[in-house]
């Protein structure tokens, strides 16, 4: 027999398989998704690799097919159907062999789980009677110790580690009773908890939730479809607190019920101590949580966990779809519009498109959520494809908050000039005044934009990046994109003017004014640099949720699914930061930040206000959000992606070169340029001859042109994009352009289709 091996190292020119035979010794061992230890190359290296496919025929002279050296068992093997999910993914979203088993393997080794050893007695009571005397007579006192806690504890046993750390014993002394056959020394394994404070916590409130009407609605249609047999697929667009992780609750119930296993994803920012409760209290030890603070022992227990079904939901961020559930039953995808559903690393993977090919594979259900849902799957719905739910009224009761649209024109006119309009500052007085809680939102961390000369307009730079640094306190700047630091200047570099000025707000600047304006309120700060630290997330959310401060200043971590029921004011200090980005989807991610930010607001018994600063007034996501309107959003929207021929209308795709060494990347650039043309030109030209009928394939080609920004990190980007009507037209490009030989070895080539 010979096994189809792919090579456990990410070099794309190895990325095919190679024929290995198997000893007959393996022949039960080796299946497809073990992993192997091989010969490789012409020093016969000893590397591992992963079977993908086992056959009895040689592709090659059977005298050159070397031996598998073994198996290594102690390795997870992935499973059939993980591979094939692999190979599809490779395909689709363009990737090595090697980088797309990684993605579906999320542990890639063995690690040893937490064993916790027990002692207990191997003989009666009255034996070790017998031998505790003994050991008094001949003041063996540590013998002496011991003993009196073995029968004390007679029926548990006595923790080891407990013996050795609090008794004082030494573990040399243990195994020479051990030896003497008087205890048995026994291994369990301990599965690390993961899910921390929130399991502790959980039992406390226990106030039971029944579904109103809407919710009720939703929950039984798909129940009903699950009775059935059918596995359907469902967006739920509900409102920010309007009750739908109560409904996927309810839903999970019935899986479970049927035996199955889900899979429940939510954006690492929204995985909160409150929402893990949620689901705790429902559920129990049946739930695991992965999250990427875990080490890679806490992610392989759970892996074992999913795997031996020791767990029957997984909560978790965008991996954990990757589950290695046997029976899974269902994928929830909350907060389905979150760009953290898109893979960054090569797969640069759509979570939902994996969900759904998943789902088809494995027969389960999937049910997409959320407030602001993305463009690409409201279209799925209005297409037909899934089965829209809506849920219009906020769950108990609480109201919508009152949105005022702030122009910051207007308030320059009247001689405002700081960060906080007039309207903002009234309302916070207000709600300080009463003792309510106050957001607000700032898309940038840091303390200012940018920082330059203001005697020769020098601004400063990173000089790895082509991008401006950020002003931090205390005196640093930093850059965002390769964090390189270095310390304020205080003369400029090139004039040596001592006028350096700082432009622009970050977090830091908003928490600074606070304090200096209203030096009595409590501020706390929430950006990528207060929760660096591993538990600090949590706890400035425990501490505003706790009212031990009176305003929290964030970036977009705070805006996303907290249920705070004090905040009565959410202020978003400047709209238009999102709006002016280099993005097609810009306007589309304006109106989500703007909805989640909105949704903040009065989750309580009060109602809330919610002030959007903005330069811009009558840009439609801006109106649209401030009357809670999707759907008009939704149809300006959808109405300038089809004049533009932008994605969810038309498919796109990004190909980028990079490369340190910019001649060899500008030849290279000329070389795929050539080849793009020549490509594009052929598939519009087949159409326009009419030599294939019954097609409408259109293509365009964009580029190239330099990255937005060209530098990062010393590494030059130039970028081509191609647009089409068929997202398999612009995979067959991406095939040909693989395909391509290699001339500018120092060049690299990267693919993201339908990019953000
Ligand atoms: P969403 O996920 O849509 O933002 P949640 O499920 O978090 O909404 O619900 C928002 C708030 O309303 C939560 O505090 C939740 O406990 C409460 N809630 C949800 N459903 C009900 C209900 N049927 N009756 C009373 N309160 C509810
Ligand atoms: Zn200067
Ligand atoms: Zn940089």
């Amino acid at each position: 027999m010979y096994a189809d091996i792919i090579i456990d190292i990410s070099v794309e020119n190895l990325d095919r398989t190679f024929q290995y035979h198997i000893p007959e010794n393996f022949e039960d061992s080796v299946t497809v998704g073990s992993k192997v230890n091989i010969p490789f190359g012409k020093g016969n290296r000893k590397i591992t690799g992963y079977v993908v496919g086992i056959s009895d025929e040689a592709k090659i002279d059977v005298t050159k097919i070397k031996d598998i050296d073994s198996v290594c068992i102690k390795d997870i093997s992935i499973e059939d159907r993980m591979i094939e999910l692999a190979f599809w993914m490779k395909e689709h979203f363009a990737s090595t062999t090697n980088e797309a088993l990684k993605c579906v393997l999320p542990v890639k080794r063995a690690v040893r789980s937490k064993v916790e050893k027990i002692i207990l007695p191997a003989v009666s009571k009255d034996v070790l009677g017998v031998e505790l005397d003994l050991a008094v007579r001949k003041h063996y006192t540590a013998k002496e110790r011991f003993l009196r806690e073995l029968i004390s504890e007679y029926d548990d046993g006595l923790k080891y580690s407990l013996i050795t750390e609090k008794l004082n014993i030494l573990p040399a002394t243990i195994s020479s009773i051990e030896r003497k056959g008087l205890i048995k020394v026994e291994s369990k394994t301990v599965f690390r908890n993961t899910l921390g404070k929130a399991a502790d916590d959980a039992e406390a409130d226990n106030d039971a939730i029944v579904l109103n009407d809407e919710q009720k609605k939703i929950s039984d249609s798909i129940t009903e479809d699950l009775k059935n047999g059918i596995k359907g697929k469902y967006l739920i667009h509900g409102i920010t607190g309007s009750g739908k992780t109560e409904v996927y609750l309810s839903v999970i119930d019935e899986v479970i019920k049927q035996g199955k296993s889900v899979i429940m994803l939510i954006p690492e920012i929204a995985l909160t101590y409150q929402t893990v409760k949620r689901f705790y209290k429902r559920f129990g030890d049946g739930i695991s949580v992965i999250n990427s603070r875990l080490s890679a022992g806490e992610r392989y227990d759970q892996y074992l966990r999913a795997k031996n079904g020791d767990t029957r939901i997984v909560i978790g961020p965008r991996s954990a779809i990757f589950s290695p559930f046997d029976n899974l039953g269902l994928i929830i995808i909350d907060e389905e519009h979150e760009g953290s559903y898109k893979s960054e690393n090569s797969p640069k993977y759509d979570t939902r498109e994996v969900a759904f090919h998943r789902a088809e594979k494995e027969d389960a259900a999937v049910i997409l959520g959320s407030a602001t849902p993305s463009l690409t799957s409201y279209l799925l719905s209005k297409e037909g494809r899934i089965r829209l739910f809506e849920l219009k009224q906020r769950a108990g009761g609480a109201e919508l908050p009152a949105v005022h649209i702030v122009d910051l024109k207007e308030e320059l006119k009247q001689k405002n000039r700081s960060i906080f309009s007039r309207k903002l500052r009234e309302l916070m007085e207000d709600r300080l005044l009463k003792g309510e809680q106050i957001m607000l939102f700032i898309n940038r961390r840091g303390h200012s934009g940018f920082v330059n000369c203001r005697n020769c307009g020098t601004v400063m730079k990173c000089p790895h990046c082509d991008v401006s640094l950020t002003f931090h306190n205390p005196g640093k700047l930093i850059c965002h994109y390769c964090g390189f630091e270095k310390e304020m200047t205080v003369n400029c570099p090139e004039c040596g003017s001592p006028y350096i000025g700082t432009f622009g707000t970050g977090t830091q600047k908003i928490e600074e004014m606070l304090n200096r304006e209203y030096p009595d309120a409590r501020v706390l700060r929430m950006d990528y640099d207060t929760t660096r630290a591993k538990e600090s997330y949590d706890e400035i959310l425990s501490k505003f949720s706790n009212r031990e401060a009176d305003i929290l200043v964030g970036t977009q971590m705070i805006v996303k699914g907290h249920d705070f029921h004090n905040v009565t004011l959410v202020g978003i200090i400047l709209a238009d930061m999102s709006l002016y980005q280099e993005d097609y989807r810009s306007a589309e991610k304006t109106f989500q930040l703007l909805s989640q930010a909105a949704g903040r607001a009065g989750r309580g018994k009060r109602s809330g206000d919610v002030v959007i600063q903005t330069y811009n007034p009558g840009h439609y996501a801006i109106e649209a959000a401030a009357v809670h309107d999707y759907g008009r959003f939704y149809d300006e929207e959808i109405a300038f992606r089809r004049l533009m021929k932008y994605p969810p209308a038309w498919s796109m795709l990004k190909v980028m070169l990079c490369s340190e060494n910019e001649p060899e990347l500008l030849k290279e650039t000329e070389r795929v340029n050539m080849f793009l043309k020549k490509e594009t030109e052929h598939i519009n030209n087949c159409v326009n001859n009419g030599k294939i009928t019954g097609t409408e394939r259109e293509i365009k080609l964009f580029g190239p042109s330099k990255a937005g920004i060209y530098r990062i990190n010393d590494i030059y980007r130039i970028i081509f994009y191609l647009k089409g009507n068929d997202y398999d037209m612009l995979t067959e490009i991406k095939d040909k352009l693989m395909t391509l030989p290699v001339e500018h070895k120092d060049v690299s080539m990267q693919f993201d289709f339908n990019p953000y």
